[in-house]
């Protein structure tokens, strides 16, 4: 009987064992992610954020959480992000400041190799969090002026350009159909993407500026001076090293209507997979950037 007991055991150790074996050697291990949102101003997160997640689970790779800061901010907001491999962030220009603690197990988790993306107005929080803003390169809004860095864009020729004139950061013009050129189609997160591709009406963002360290811009969007613009190539979806992190941050998407564009889908969640893996498995579907919602 003792003897039955003990094979019953063994054998299921085993099933599990290898049923764990299998599941990461079919890299069916899914990708855990978090998105942390809070207070708003402009944007409205309660309804990007439940838009992102089913965005991120259709593709069958992700498994997500929400995370919400409470208001007013608290110091007991601790989200355990070493337990998930990319963390979204979809805060803006009113975030409350997370506490330092919080603040430090961020940066961390991100120096040790940690995924992130910026999602539009995340760029807009947190001017004073210097770790932050290394994190995303460039920002507006928020107080954002010469002393965040410099403005940061390519010119006509598609040479990068870090301008340190003084003015404000942040800006864009009325909401309009664009055309987005991919400036590095090499790098996993925009190889299959058509040279060009067609976004929005979206807002068109425009003089971010920032530490612009350690960033590659992937893909620009000639800013016209015609609708408040720059006249300048800007940045619209880049990528970031943070110690061993990888951060992605696309400037797209200023509400629900945006987000469900195919360009949009395409290039979060393949940024996302980047963010969290250094790969992308994920592929640009045909019909893109015009394909239905949902199917990625
Ligand atoms: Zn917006």
């Amino acid at each position: 009987m003792r003897m039955q007991i003990l094979g019953t055991l063994l054998l299921t150790v085993a099933v599990v064992s290898l049923a764990g074996v299998q599941t990461v050697m079919a890299g069916k291990k899914p990708i855990r992610a978090l998105i942390v949102d809070g207070a708003q101003k402009y944007h409205k997160n309660k309804e990007t954020t439940p838009v992102l997640k089913e965005m991120l689970e259709k593709t069958g790779v992700f498994t997500v959480s929400v995370s919400t800061a409470p208001v007013p901010a608290s110091d007991d907001y601790k989200p355990d992000f070493a337990a998930y491999d990319v963390i979204v962030v979809n805060e803006g220009y009113a975030s409350k400041p997370w506490s330092r603690a919080t603040e430090e197990a961020f940066e961390e988790y991100i120096k040790k190799g940690g995924g992130m993306v910026s999602f539009h107005a995340a760029d807009n929080a947190w001017p004073k969090w210097k770790a932050y803003n290394e994190m995303i390169a460039i920002g507006g809004w928020a107080g954002r002026n010469e002393k965040s860095g410099p403005y940061l864009y390519m010119d006509a020729d598609g040479k990068v350009i870090r301008d340190d004139k003084p003015g404000k950061g942040g800006g864009h013009g009325s909401q309009k159909e664009f055309e987005i050129t991919v400036r590095d189609r090499k790098h996993p997160i925009t190889k299959g993407l058509p040279e060009t591709f067609l976004h929005g009406p979206d807002e068109m963002y425009s003089f971010l500026r920032g530490p612009a360290e350690n960033v590659t811009i992937l893909a620009t969007a000639h800013s016209s001076k015609d609708n408040n613009g720059s006249g300048h190539e800007e940045p619209m979806l880049m990528v970031i090293s943070w110690g061993k992190g990888r951060i992605f941050h696309t400037v797209l998407g200023h509400s629900v209507k945006q987000i469900k564009r195919g360009s949009f889908v395409t290039t979060f969640v393949r940024g996302a997979q980047w963010a969290a893996t250094g790969k992308v498995k994920i592929d640009v579907p045909g019909g893109f950037p015009d394909q239905e919602w949902g199917s990625q």
